[in-house]
């Protein structure tokens, strides 16, 4: 079958290894070059590369000039979001976050991400950025985590209420949801599951039924959160893909040289693909065309 060119919605390195600070599992962030090991076997053609400035989330913050430098040597392998902190400036709700964001404009950036403050999702904080996101028509990159507390990520309950009222409150602002408890919604969930990696047949969860509400949610596909939640259930795979191929981005997420989980996600799509569980124009969609409409690439 003819080979399409991918694009990565969801990258992460460092460009300056040599400095790097160990993840506390021991691993390191990846840099360009490393990542383009996987770009080349994966048929990657671009990545998106997400800034994290939250300390929540690493022990390694990537600024948004880490990110722009990186794309500057490689602008034929990447493009970038810029991101910016709900607390920037002050640490107050009112803050004219469009000051930052039109700057990181100008540079280029394409989006804002990879969000992992670790606040609740309509936090006043939250919803002014997310106010001024959607007022410079930058779609957002989004970790949803379960507890303010011990994780890292924006905060929400089962059934992702406070998503959904930012979603209902920013109908033009377009939100790639990520993280396992974004993904484990695509089912019924224990809550006790929602920050891993639930198994078995999908009984139609939250998810879908937010996809169908509401317009301005997409789906970003990377890690092993939506690999698990696609893989588990392929018949249901094939079903929300059929439903939701226009809002469902192709993703990696790769951290750490020992990431393999973008290799098992990738022969899945092939497999669906070849056997023809996904149609051509939908796959087409997932791993490349709806990433090129989305950034005007
Ligand atoms: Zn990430």
């Amino acid at each position: 079958m003819e080979q399409i060119k991918k694009i990565d919605i969801h990258a992460h390195a460092t460009a300056f290894p040599q400095y790097a600070a160990p993840h506390v599992d021991g691993y390191r962030m990846v840099c360009a070059e490393e990542i383009f090991v996987y770009y080349d076997k994966l048929n990657i053609e671009k990545g998106v590369l997400l800034p994290i400035l939250s300390p929540e989330a690493t022990s390694l913050p990537m600024s948004n000039e880490n990110c722009k430098w990186i794309v500057d040597q490689h602008p034929e392998r990447f493009v970038w979001f810029c991101n910016v902190d709900p607390r920037a400036i002050h640490n107050d709700s009112k803050t004219d976050l469009s000051f930052l964001l039109e700057h990181y404009k100008k540079l280029g950036a394409k989006g804002v991400g990879e969000m992992t403050s670790n606040l609740y999702a309509d936090d006043p904080k939250m919803d002014n950025l997310f106010a001024h996101c959607e007022k410079q028509k930058m779609p957002v990159t989004i970790h949803i985590a379960p507890e303010p507390s011990g994780y890292y990520g924006i905060v929400d309950d089962p059934g992702l209420p406070r998503l959904e009222k930012m979603l209902k409150k920013h109908p033009d602002l377009v939100i790639l949801g990520h993280s396992q408890p974004f993904w484990a919604e695509i089912s019924e969930c224990e809550p006790a599951l929602r920050n891993s990696y639930p198994s078995g047949k999908v009984k139609e969860g939250r998810l879908p039924k937010l996809l169908r509400e509401y317009g301005n949610l997409c789906c970003d596909l990377s890690a092993g959160s939506a690999a698990n939640a696609l893989m588990r259930d392929r018949e249901y795979a094939a079903k929300f893909i059929e439903e939701f191929a226009d809002r469902m981005y192709y993703g990696c997420d790769i951290c750490a040289t020992k990431n393999d989980h973008p290799y098992q996600f990738n022969n899945f799509l092939d497999d669906m693909r070849a056997t023809g569980e996904i149609s051509e124009e939908n796959y087409r969609k997932i791993v490349r065309e709806n990433a090129v409409r989305l950034l005007g690439l």
